[in-house]
């Protein structure tokens, strides 16, 4: 068939990819750019396949069977995963493409040297083939290591043969030598790879070397600047995956892969400036170790029924969400106390913190999942002008977002701006205790006069609440 037919077919991919990404930039399109994306890798492996040279049949059963069993598992996967563990499972994804690249940079490098084919290659071409080659591996290799260890942070630990171990948040200064020491030593071994082409061993050190490297970088982060670690990987992925398509020639892994890379780092620069960071001291600084502070302060509890009682007849309303109502699952009980709330006249509007919960996002998904309307959906700088005129502020499950310490210019959060919850003439808090939030800091919040804490499980509290909103 004429090759120019699966360059058309890689270009519509490209095309539906373009579209699919710029329907994503807003939750009503975001569905229809989902099935966009889908459609177009479908088209790729479609593409990709076809033009394959079947020449043994065994070719055929082994990309059958990887295509099937993939799936399979892909599938698996995504049915049991709960909502709480989405975040995990895109940190893994994140790996997986990483590895994927990677791999298939490896398996062509072994290749080439095995049959000898690289001799067959011209200087500046065999230059920039093994090149493209150690860079896919460093980024592929970083980006996989790098992701299970982000997994495992945001999971909190991992559990090995019955026994819980916490993953740790740990980077002295001098780490960063150490690091530094390890990316001159993979550039020093990417020119010994060119210097002496035949030679396999310089490749496997490149991804020993870039495995560590990618559990070093990720092991000083911790607490609130996860977000940025999280969406600096995924955009590695794209890179690793753009530089294997270097390699095998593809086009549409090169779109898709910068494409990746691209709006990976985009999504990095807004969740460093929604910490107020800069990417280069979330790297190389470590903003507090893994421990957690103690609680030794207490606070009286409030019931459902009081903080009914506080909500008659106010007139404006901000609902902060955050992880915990991820995690108790209750943003339709939000719902229905909003709606109780509108129906007697009161304004409610979400104050959407952009790093709430454990994923980019996670709070507007679960907000659309109970059919809240995206225009309530506010954004931090925009509710927070608005928060002095609030009646009630109810904090669903949220703490670091919330947590005044981040003020201060000490402690993990310092400096990370925060939806100004204080502000409003009542602030209600549903959590089910006084513990600290994802970033281990203690919340002075709790304990302000005019603070209410209901304690006890997001649903259950809400439901609660909405019986008592609507008994009075
Ligand atoms: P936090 O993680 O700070 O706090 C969540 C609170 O929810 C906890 O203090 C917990 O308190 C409460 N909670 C847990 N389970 C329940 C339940 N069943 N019912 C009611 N409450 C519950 O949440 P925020 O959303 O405020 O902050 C997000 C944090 O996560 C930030 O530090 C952010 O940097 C970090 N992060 C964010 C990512 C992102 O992309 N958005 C990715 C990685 C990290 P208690 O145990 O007392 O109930």
């Amino acid at each position: 068939m004429d090759p120019a037919i699966w360059d058309i077919g890689y270009l519509i991919a490209s095309i539906l990819f373009i579209l699919g990404l710029k329907k994503l930039g807003h939750p009503r399109t975001a569905p229809t750019g989902n099935l966009y994306g889908a459609m177009g890798m479908l088209l790729a492996v479609i593409v990709t396949i076809a033009q394959m040279d079947f020449g043994a049949t065994d070719t055929l059963l082994i990309i059958g069977a990887g295509l099937g069993l993939g799936a399979l598992i892909g599938y698996v996967m995504a049915v049991r995963v709960q909502m709480t563990g989405m975040p995990e499972m895109v940190a893994l994804f994140n790996g997986f493409g990483g590895a994927a690249s990677a791999l298939v940079a490896a398996s062509e490098v072994f290749k080439l040297i095995d049959s000898g084919e690289w001799s067959d290659l011209g200087w500046l071409e065999l230059r920039v083939a093994w090149i493209a080659i150690g860079l896919s591996a460093l980024v592929g290799w970083v980006t996989l290591t790098g992701s299970l260890l982000a997994m495992m942070k945001l999971k909190g630990g991992v559990e090995i043969f019955g026994t819980w171990y916490r993953t740790p948040t740990w980077g002295p200064e001098w780490l960063n030598y150490i690091k530094a020491l390890i990316l001159i030593s993979i550039i020093g071994l990417l020119y010994m790879t060119i210097e002496q082409p035949g030679n396999q061993d310089y490749v496997i050190a490149i991804i020993a070397l870039s495995s560590i490297l990618g559990i070093l970088f990720v092991l000083p982060i911790g607490g609130a600047d996860m977000p940025v670690v999280v969406s600096l990987l995924n955009s590695l992925s794209g890179i690793a995956a753009a530089f294997t398509g270097f390699i095998i020639g593809n086009n549409v892994l090169i779109i898709a892969g910068s494409m990746v890379g691209a709006a990976g780092l985009i999504l990095t620069n807004i969740m460093c400036k929604a910490m107020n960071r800069e990417l280069i001291d979330v790297l190389f600084k470590s903003f507090g170790g893994s421990d957690k502070e103690q609680v030794t302060r207490t606070k009286v509890g409030s019931d459902p029924e009081e903080v009914a009682m506080v909500c008659d007849g106010i007139s404006k309303c901000v609902i902060i969400p955050g992880y915990g109502m991820a995690v108790s699952q209750c943003q339709h009980q939000v719902r229905e106390f909003a709606d109780i709330l509108e129906a007697n006249g009161c304004e409610v509007k979400y104050g959407i913190h952009p790093v709430a919960g454990r994923m980019p996002g996670h709070m507007n998904v679960l907000l659309a999942e109970a059919s809240v309307p995206y225009e309530k959906l506010i954004e931090m700088d925009d509710i927070n002008s608005e928060m002095g005129e609030c009646d009630v502020a109810l904090v669903v499950g949220a703490n670091d977002t919330v947590n005044p310490a981040a003020r201060s210019d000490e402690g993990p959060l310092a400096g990370m701006p925060i939806i100004d919850a204080d502000k409003a003439g009542v602030v209600v808090i549903v959590k089910r205790s006084l513990s600290v939030g994802y970033a281990g800091v203690d919340n002075d919040l709790f304990y302000e006069d005019k603070t209410m804490m209901l304690f006890g499980d997001g649903k259950q509290m809400m439901t609660e609440l909405v019986s008592s909103m609507k008994e009075l």
